[in-house]
């Protein structure tokens, strides 16, 4: 294993030397209209829930731009809400992260059809993701229930063809096989993705697989090691949101080079597999992350730097 991290580690290098990009989390509506069977946010689960209006998540996405992420991820459940008045605050909000703060702009608002991901490209956010969490399709009907496979897939390629940049991801520990695995590793290279993610999986109380142990995290760690040598210059990230800033070190030594879910503590913000671990303690921190990275000889880029490459990802699609 260590043979193999440490050639992630010797790939990642020779495209991006020591740098390691930063990402900053506001989750910003925990509505979601869906069940899926992992999620702590799934509409069955009764719990409380919040909705952050247009002017806080832009104090927010400024706090955690003037404490140094380089990309502001704004990430919601499938909140009506938001579908009922055809996106157009998102679009506001986008548009003004991008004009005031300068930083790029990465969505997660779940399945869009196509008007609504044309009026999202037009308002310039970079960054369309849109998890499948498995590419076997029968078992993404008993995760994602009553959702469909293939209306998911479009919807993120056609954001491509509008000419944002996409992420994938799966999810390990969910029921897959290692050959499933596998299959998605290939898949993700093929529909393109310019950013690929693999977290372990959290049991999420109240939901049906409450009862589901999370799994080694050694399957992950040798997931990150396998997309970033077959996947050289892709981004590829290590979630705090998984088992908090004590799992970092592993999974940037495995090859992973963006830290995603950057809280700022004593907001009310939630993670999503973890909804509160380090979040309040400010644990999640650019500060907390930076002192990881001095450790192990790596050191976060500077914001032009992040802004220089996905340009060239976006030249490569
Ligand atoms: S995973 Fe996303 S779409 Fe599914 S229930 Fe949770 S928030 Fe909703």
């Amino acid at each position: 294993m260590e043979d193999l991290f440490a050639k992630a580690r010797n790939v990642r290098e020779k495209i991006f030397g020591k740098k390691v990009f930063l990402y900053g989390f506001v989750y910003f509506t925990t509505w979601c209209r869906n069940d899926c069977t992992f999620c702590y946010y799934r509409k069955s689960n009764e719990i409380e829930r919040y909705r952050k209006d247009p002017e806080e998540v832009f104090r927010l996405s400024k706090e955690l731009a003037d404490s140094g992420v380089h990309l502001i991820d704004l990430t919601m459940g499938e909140d009506l809400r938001y579908y009922s008045e055809d996106f157009n605050s998102l679009v506001d909000i986008i548009n003004q992260i991008k004009s005031e703060l300068g930083l790029p702009v990465m969505i997660s608002p779940g399945v869009l059809n196509g008007d609504q991901i044309e009026k999202i490209s037009k308002s310039c956010a970079d960054w369309y993701a849109l998890y499948q969490e498995t590419h076997n399709k029968a078992l993404f009907e008993k995760l994602r229930i009553n959702q469909s496979y293939d209306e998911r897939m479009r919807a993120k390629l056609y954001a491509k063809e509008k000419g944002m940049l996409i992420e994938e991801g799966i999810m390990s520990g969910i029921g897959e096989s290692y050959e499933d695995i596998a299959d998605s590793l290939i898949e993700m290279g093929r529909v393109g993705a310019s950013q690929m993610r693999i977290m372990s999986f959290v049991p999420q109380i109240g939901s049906p697989m409450e009862k589901i142990k999370t799994p080694d995290r050694m399957i992950e760690l040798k997931a990150i090691a396998l997309m970033r040598i077959a996947y050289p210059w892709a981004l590829i990230p290590t979630s705090l949101d998984v088992d908090g800033i004590a799992g970092l070190e592993a999974r940037l030594n495995a090859g992973g080079n963006v830290v995603t879910s950057i809280i700022p503590p004593r907001t009310g913000l939630a993670g999503v597999a973890q909804n509160s671990m380090d979040v309040d303690d400010g644990g999640r921190t650019v500060e907390e992350v930076k002192k990881i990275l001095e450790r192990i000889g790596l050191e976060a880029a500077t914001a032009q730097e992040y802004k220089d490459y996905i340009g060239k990802l976006k030249c490569r699609k």
